[in-house]
């Protein structure tokens, strides 16, 4: 069996197990003691501690995949101009699919109105975090300290400090060749162990999901399932039409091999819920199954799973239109307009680790002048949508990735053309 094969049982026996155990809190054909014996040392036991330790072997990767992978990436472009225009070419990119990714969410969210006949004149309760205002995120891309910049996890300012290093060695004659050739090899080792930690996938997998769904079952969908349904079917229209359309008529390139080469990359993100902990395995996977060259993709992941969050925006879009119906606001459309110029740069500044897009989704409805406590009607089914939306929020890195490396001719056609190029075996199947 495929390791994709084997994480989708993880997934559906984790979900079968958790909805049971959530039934037997729920029930009394039970004797009283038995859920607490089950919560405690299965739920916020066993599973707890194989759950974060899987999360965690896959976050101990990031930064020192990122920053040796990008030093190999930036030491072998060598050329500064050629870097230039594959950082202009990437993030146009990621604006444009982020503007699109709203622009459907606001349309589809206006058409479905998911929050018409939901009256909160009584509000809610939700009291907003402060979100960063966007030219500290812009100051905060350059380190004082690179190491800081690490132990932090501050994955821009990583990048940063990599790609001035890479772009040294190059221009170090030997002794930079020297360096290259260490990193490279070292880049190797790393890229070794992120395929031996890819196979626990589905054991992690598996606890993840008996975890959220023991302690949060279907149900919480219930009135909101317009509202979830939406963002659902927007979700899916960017994630397998936008990007498919973008494969086909700009890169060239087949949808249908790349959606079946991504598809264990987007079980991790679904059930990590975190674009983040995912880079690892989005690098390995852009690398040596769609076929990007390393000196793109080693640049594209890392920077995408930081401001590239499409399925972030869409959920932003549709929150927007929601939070309006419910509280019967009407927003005009400038209002619509500084929607999604707001959404984008929310979606910027959303860091991917979860749950962050209905923090920076503040921004957007003070922007606009909606109460920020609609946010408290929606808050229950987040965590459902925070998996999905980053599946999206993955699968648009990787696409943008295969295109700014086809028109940049760092591109291998037989590593994207062989279905099996890369592919993680499970050592006993
Ligand atoms: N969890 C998302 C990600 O990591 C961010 C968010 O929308 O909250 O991409």
């Amino acid at each position: 069996m495929t390791l994709t094969g084997k994480i989708l049982w993880g997934m559906g026996a984790g979900l079968v197990l958790g909805a049971l155990i959530k039934w037997i809190g729920q029930t009394d054909l039970f004797p009283p003691g038995f859920f607490q014996i089950i919560d405690t040392y299965l739920v916020s036991g066993l599973f707890l501690l194989v759950g974060k330790i899987f999360i965690a072997s896959l976050k101990l990767l990031v930064v020192p995949l990122v920053f040796v992978s990008l030093v190999c990436g930036a030491g072998s472009l060598g050329d500064s101009s050629k870097l230039g225009s594959i950082g202009l070419k990437t993030i146009g990119l990621y604006l444009l699919t982020t503007a699109t990714a709203i622009m459907l969410a606001v349309l589809v969210a206006n058409l479905v109105d998911p929050g018409v006949g939901i009256n909160m004149a009584e509000g809610g309760s939700f009291v907003a975090k402060e979100s960063p205002p966007f030219i500290n995120v812009l100051i905060n891309i350059f380190p004082s300290n690179p190491i800081r910049a690490m132990a932090e996890g501050n994955m821009l300012q990583v990048i940063v400090f990599a790609i001035l290093l890479g772009v040294a060695v190059a221009r170090s004659g030997e002794p930079g060749a020297r360096i290259i050739q260490f990193f490279t090899d070292f880049n190797e080792v790393i890229m070794t162990l992120v395929t031996m930690l890819m196979r626990l996938a589905p054991y992690g997998v598996f606890c993840l999901m008996v975890q959220l769904f023991a302690k949060q079952g279907i149900g919480v969908i219930g009135d909101l399932a317009l509202y979830f349904f939406t963002v659902i079917f927007v979700l899916l229209l960017h994630g397998f039409g936008t990007y498919a359309i973008l494969l086909k008529f700009v890169g060239r390139l087949s949808p249908i091999d790349f959606y079946r080469k991504m598809r264990a990359t987007m079980l991790f993100a679904f059930s990590t819920a975190s674009s983040n902990a995912t880079i690892p395995v989005t690098l390995r996977t852009v690398e040596y199954r769609l076929g990007v060259k390393n000196s793109i993709a080693s640049f594209t992941v890392p920077l995408g799973a930081t401001i590239n969050m499409d399925g972030t925006a869409i959920m932003q879009g549709v929150a927007t239109v929601f939070i309006a119906q419910a509280f019967n606001i009407d927003i005009s459309l400038t209002g619509y307009l500084m929607v999604i110029v707001t959404a984008t740069l929310a979606s910027i500044g959303t860091a991917g680790v979860p749950g962050v897009g209905l923090i920076t989704l503040a921004m957007v409805l003070q922007q606009v002048g909606l109460p920020v406590e609609g946010i408290a009607l929606i808050i229950g089914v987040d965590r459902l949508l925070d998996m999905v939306r980053t599946a999206v929020n993955v699968t648009g890195d990787s696409t943008v990735s295969c295109l700014v490396a086809k028109s940049e001719g760092e591109f291998y056609h037989d590593i994207f053309d062989d279905c099996d190029a890369g592919e993680v075996v499970s050592e006993h199947s």
